[in-house]
């Protein structure tokens, strides 16, 4: 029986959760038992998912303090012996993750963004040289197998609920944290286009007239994002890049303006609930998986739809007055 650890981020609990979507693909024809740990509450929310729930009960050791954390997961694969050892990548996983390999003298897959079986032999994917091609990692070391995985690219379907076993783990006493915590202040709000509800997004269409999205996203309260033709020109930032070499984002509305749907943009769909097309080529890929499709030009597209906006406003704040 395989055994698969998953690292609960308190402050990225789904994200988390999502792991086990992981886990499932890289044992398909494997029995296997999930084991999800945790330093703070969420482990009761994960209660039904995972097979055990380890809670570490210290409460000295914050979601910051890596070194403690890094300590503890150490002792836990001392104990059970896990196969892999799943974390997300955000910014504490990212620290946590390869803090780990060290320890336990093994190999770190850092930002998975795909599990594959080829010829019975398990590849871990990620995006190598700025993105440029998508390596295929094989660990034929020692185990765990440890990965840091991409956040918002698996999602876990949820599946019968399971009868997870509590383990309530008392570590080894920490040691006295070298981070001293000052003071805590509510985070600005961002522009990473993750974050976003709605996204304009903008392709090799748009090359000649990119900057006018952003006239569209602001009466909409939303993002500018880009493909990678646009990336690529100079013209906007790898920051906003969607797709395989870029971000994986998941927005309630995604307005296609000039993109063609390459399979590499469309990776970097996940969960999107709607999406708005707008190319002069209504066969291009990107049209089919389209709940809307406006056949034309992006320019004039958004020009019409700004001004309707501003219009609609107007007539609203009218009629309030
Ligand atoms: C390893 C690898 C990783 C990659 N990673 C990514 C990635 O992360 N993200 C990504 O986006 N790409 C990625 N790519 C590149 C990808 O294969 C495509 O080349 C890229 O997505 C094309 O961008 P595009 O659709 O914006 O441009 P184009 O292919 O140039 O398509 C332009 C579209 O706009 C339409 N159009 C033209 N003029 C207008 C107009 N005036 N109004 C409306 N529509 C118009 C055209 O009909 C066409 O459909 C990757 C490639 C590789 C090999």
């Amino acid at each position: 029986m395989k055994k698969s650890l998953i690292y609960l981020e308190p402050n990225n609990y789904q994200n988390s959760v999502d792991l086990l979507e992981v886990a499932r693909q890289m044992y398909a024809d494997d029995a296997y038992e999930t084991y999800a740990v945790s330093f703070a509450s969420c482990c009761r929310e994960a209660e039904g998912l995972f097979d055990y729930l380890i809670e570490v009960l210290d409460q000295q050791i914050q979601n910051f303090d890596i070194i403690n954390t890094t300590n503890v997961l150490e002792e836990l694969q001392q104990v059970y012996q896990f196969d892999s050892i799943l974390i997300p990548a955000t910014h504490i996983g990212r620290m946590l993750a390869p803090r780990m390999a060290m320890r336990l003298h093994v190999g770190l897959v850092a930002d998975v963004t795909a599990i594959k079986h080829t010829n019975g032999v398990l590849e871990m994917v990620r995006p190598a040289f700025s993105g440029k091609i998508m390596a295929g990692i094989v660990n034929r070391g020692r185990i765990p197998v440890m990965m840091s995985i991409r956040q918002n690219v698996f999602t876990y379907q949820l599946g019968e609920s399971k009868n997870s076993l509590r383990i309530e783990y008392h570590p080894k006493p920490a040691e006295k944290s070298k981070i001293e915590l000052l003071s805590i202040s509510e985070k600005e709000k961002t522009n990473d286009i993750r974050d976003s509800e709605v996204l304009v997004s903008g392709g090799g269409g748009t090359m000649r007239y990119f900057r006018r999205l952003k006239l569209l996203a602001d009466e909409m309260n939303s993002q500018v994002s880009a493909s990678r033709r646009i990336v690529d020109s100079g013209i906007a930032s790898r920051s906003i890049q969607v797709g395989q070499s870029g971000k994986t984002v998941a927005p309630r509305l995604y307005i296609a303006l000039g993109i063609y749907g390459s399979l590499q943009h469309i990776e970097g769909l996940k969960n999107v609930e709607s999406i708005i097309s707008v190319n002069t080529n209504k066969h291009a890929p990107i049209c089919s998986l389209s709940d809307i499709v406006v056949e034309g030009d992006a320019e004039e597209f958004i020009e019409k739809l700004v001004d309707k906006i501003k219009r609609e406003k107007r007539i609203c704040h009218e009629n309030d007055g």
